[in-house]
Formats: structure tokens, C-alpha cells, sequence
């Protein structure tokens, strides 16, 4: 029988209530046997994570200032949790522990690792389920990256033989033996890694939505959940700022072929969204959308470069390339014309180094025009299908100039996944929904 590897986040645990809910998905598969827990996140919107109370203790403790009133609150939400579940359980000696460490070698991961480590105990004592502390499997070197293969097969040999384990999100240990955490949002990251150590047959990330959506919810009104998406279609998406899974997550499940299922632990009778590799047979999905989700990101400045001749000139775009990279601007998108070429850069690298790249570039290509236009908004209408559906382009240019909005640039991808439209800022609302309203509503 194959395994599901689950993964909850802070706020489905953040409270008992949360915890049964929590149980109850759990229990209602035999195949969910590792279970990947995140640190007790808010509940309510004025509410502090536990992960947050940790790096403020360890902050008192840094310098020397009694943390003893933060680290109560922290034992109390715990506390809670356990009495309010009614199991048999005390904490105290690892509190005790935690408090020694923090006065005596004060650490920040090891800190903020605390709120998982407790949570995965509480967690693997409700469900009757073993507990694997996650610093004796998760390995990191001592520059603190995951060494993935070591983490694999120690996480293997750890489970081998266990019917089901808790094993805490977010953290390891590195190859010195002090504790070390992934960045913000780390547990999705560790549920990836246990996916794929065991080969699960799919990886569940259980959260507070019911998957992605096809557009920011802040800018289209109640839009449609994705139901299938490719990684590389999701790592389009998520460049362009749309954000529900840890960047990193990704990796160990796609090169091993697992998909990731994003749940909501509120509403698990919702499908929520398939992440599935890019190979995948799509012959059901005949009736969905021709794309697949549409982000957006300001922040960007377009140099734009004008000089007669520009085209026949070898070497021209390389030496403009080259001022930007020694004066460390990475550049997104480069369309250009027979004497103009206009570069895509985000702004906050630009902005420190502008005057200087303005007359490194005069220098180098004496262009005839030359000039900086801020205020840009990048968006990118992604979708695997568009590849063999003719005039997408069309309809959006068409959407664009119904709503009068000016596109200032239009890059389509070679992987043809993927056209990135760049409009003003202050039009990029619009623009998501006029395309949202041409692609999903008229197509519904
Ligand atoms: N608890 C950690 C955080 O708040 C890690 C996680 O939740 O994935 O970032």
C-alpha cells in the first residue's frame, strides 16, 4: 500500500478545535501515516505565531533580558492545547530544557525550532503515533543548505519499519550538531523532503485555503480555484508574487514525480489543487480553461535604449548587458526593435545605482536616446494549454485595448507557457481583471 505524507500548517494547529479537525483528516485514510506539523499559528487576526513568540525570547535572552513573561504565554498556548484535548501529557521537562538552553547559549534557530519540536510531540501523543525528532533526519552542512541526499537516507532508515510517525516541520541539524532552521515558511519544505524519502504516492499540504487560484482575490472578485497546475507553470506564478506554498517545497516531490495536493483542514470535502510534474497525461481536463492562473508584480523600471543602426551593430546588446551586470542589476525582459531595445529591471536594484547606469550606458553605446521609466507593473498570464490554442495573444491585446490600457511590453516565453504583459502600475488591476473576465468568465 503506498503512503500519504501530510503536512499541516500553523493555523490548522493553532488551537484544540484545530487539532481534531486535524485528527479527523488523518484518521479518515489509512494511507496518511507521516504527518509533517507546523509550530501553532494564529487564531484570530490580531493573534502572535508560537514561532514568533520563540524568536522574541530569544531576542530577551540575547541580551541578557529575562524572557521569563514570553516564554509563559508560550507554555500556556501549549498547556491549552493539551488540556483542552484531554490527553495525558506533560511538557514541563522540555520547557525546562528549552529555558536552560536559552539562558546559557542563546541560538535563534534553535529557538524557533522549539515551536514545532512541542507541537509534533503534542501532535504524535493525540494521534497514538510515534514521534522522529526532525534534528536526527534533516541534515544540513555547516553553510547551512540541506544536504538532501544524507537527509533521505537518514529519514529511510529512521522510518523503516514504523507504521506511522510525527515528524516536526521546519527544522534539522546541521553536520556540527547545532540546530538549524529553513527559511519562513520551512515545514512545506520538510513535508517535500519526507514525500520523497519514502516515495510517497502523494504529498498533502494542508492549509487555510481551498488551493491557488486562477487570480489575487484582493483584485478579482471570488476567483475560481486552479484545480490542476504543473510545477513549472506554479514556479511562473509564483515569481510573479502568487504565494501559497514555500519556494523550496517544490523541488525534492518534482524530481521524484510526487504530486502535491494544497488542502484547506477547514473544508477538507474541497478538492484544492493538484501540483502535478510536467509530463503529466492531461486527457481529462479537455473543458478547463485555456490558462491557468494570472499574477502580477510592481516594482519594475524599463531602460529604454534608442540608437539608428542599433541592429547591425555587433555586440551592442552584450556591452549594455555588461553594465548592467557590473553594477549588479539582473535584467527580466528584453525586447527590442530594429534601432530600440527596451530592458526590463526591478526597480529596487535599479534605483541605488541609476545614474551610474544611465552613463556607464552612454558610454558604452553613445545611444542617440536614452531613458528610465518607473511605475512598471509585470504581468504574466500562464497556462500549459496555450501552447496549442491559437490567439491568445489576440485576446489579450484585444481585453487591453477595450479597457484603453497601454501595454508597454509583451514577451511571450520560448516554452510558450507563459506571456508577460508590462502595463503601468496603476493599471495592473485592471488589466487582471479584464483578462480574468476574457479568459475564465467568457469561457465558462
Ligand atoms: N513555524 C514556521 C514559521 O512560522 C515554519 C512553518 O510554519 O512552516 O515560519
Amino acid at each position: 500500500m503506498g503512503y500519504k505524507v501530510v503536512k499541516f500548517g500553523g493555523s490548522s494547529l493553532a488551537d484544540a478545535a484545530q487539532f481534531r479537525k486535524v485528527a479527523d483528516i488523518i484518521k479518515s485514510d489509512d494511507k496518511r501515516r507521516f504527518v509533517v506539523p507546523s509550530a501553532p499559528g494564529k487564531r484570530f487576526k490580531e493573534d502572535i505565531k508560537v514561532t514568533d513568540m520563540l524568536y522574541k525570547c530569544y531576542e530577551l535572552a540575547s541580551s541578557n533580558v529575562d524572557f521569563s513573561e514570553e516564554f509563559q504565554k508560550i507554555k500556556d498556548r501549549y498547556n491549552g492545547i493539551i488540556s483542552e484535548l484531554g490527553i495525558d501529557l506533560s511538557l514541563d521537562d522540555e520547557f525546562g530544557v528549552i529555558a536552560s538552553e536559552l539562558k546559557l547559549r542563546p541560538a535563534k534557530d534553535y529557538a524557533a525550532s522549539r515551536g514545532e519540536f512541542l507541537n509534533g510531540i503534542v501532535l504524535a501523543k493525540y494521534l497514538g503515533f510515534n514521534f522522529v525528532d526532525a534534528a536526527d533526519v534533516i541534515i544540513f552542512d555547516t553553510k547551512g543548505n540541506l544536504v538532501l541526499d544524507a537527509t533521505e537516507k537518514a529519514v529511510r532508515s529512521r522510518l523503516k519499519g514504523l507504521d506511522n510517525a510525527v515528524i516536526p516541520g521546519f527544522y534539522g541539524r546541521n553536520t556540527e550538531g547545532f540546530i538549524k532552521t529553513f527559511s519562513r515558511g520551512g515545514s512545506d519544505v520538510t513535508g517535500s523532503i519526507i514525500a520523497s524519502s519514502v516515495k510517497a504516492e502523494i504529498y498533502e499540504n494542508w492549509t487555510d485555503v481551498s488551493g491557488f487560484l486562477v487570480a489575487d482575490p484582493r483584485i478579482v472578485e471570488k476567483p475560481d480555484v486552479i484545480n490542476v497546475i504543473t510545477y513549472r507553470e506554479l514556479r511562473e506564478l509564483a515569481y510573479m508574487g502568487a504565494s501559497v506554498l514555500h519556494e523550496d517545497a517544490i523541488f525534492p516531490v518534482r524530481s521524484s514525480g510526487i504530486p502535491i495536493n494544497i488542502r484547506n483542514t477547514n473544508r477538507p470535502q474541497d478538492d484544492g489543487t493538484m501540483i502535478v510534474s510536467d509530463d503529466f497525461n492531461f486527457s481529462r481536463e479537455s473543458l478547463s480553461h485555456t490558462i491557468t492562473g494570472i499574477a502580477g508584480r510592481k516594482g519594475f523600471s524599463t531602460i529604454n535604449i534608442e540608437k539608428a543602426m542599433m541592429n547591425s551593430e555587433k555586440g551592442f546588446g552584450m556591452k549594455v548587458l555588461k553594465v548592467l551586470y557590473d553594477n549588479g542589476v539582473s535584467f527580466e525582459h528584453m525586447p527590442s526593435g530594429i534601432d530600440t531595445m527596451s530592458i526590463t529591471v526591478d526597480s529596487s536594484q535599479l534605483e541605488p545605482v541609476k545614474e551610474k547606469v544611465l552613463a556607464d550606458i552612454r558610454r558604452a553605446v553613445n545611444p542617440d536616446h536614452l531613458e528610465i521609466e518607473d511605475g512598471i507593473a509585470l504581468l504574466a498570464v500562464v497556462g500549459r494549454r496555450m501552447k496549442n490554442t491559437r490567439g491568445t495573444v489576440a485576446r489579450i491585446f484585444a481585453s487591453m485595448a477595450h479597457a484603453r490600457i497601454n501595454i508597454k511590453m509583451i514577451d511571450q516565453g520560448s516554452s510558450e507557457l507563459n506571456v508577460i504583459i508590462g502595463v503601468s502600475e496603476h493599471d495592473l488591476s485592471e488589466a487582471v481583471r479584464r483578462i480574468y473576465d476574457m479568459f475564465i468568465n467568457s469561457e465558462k
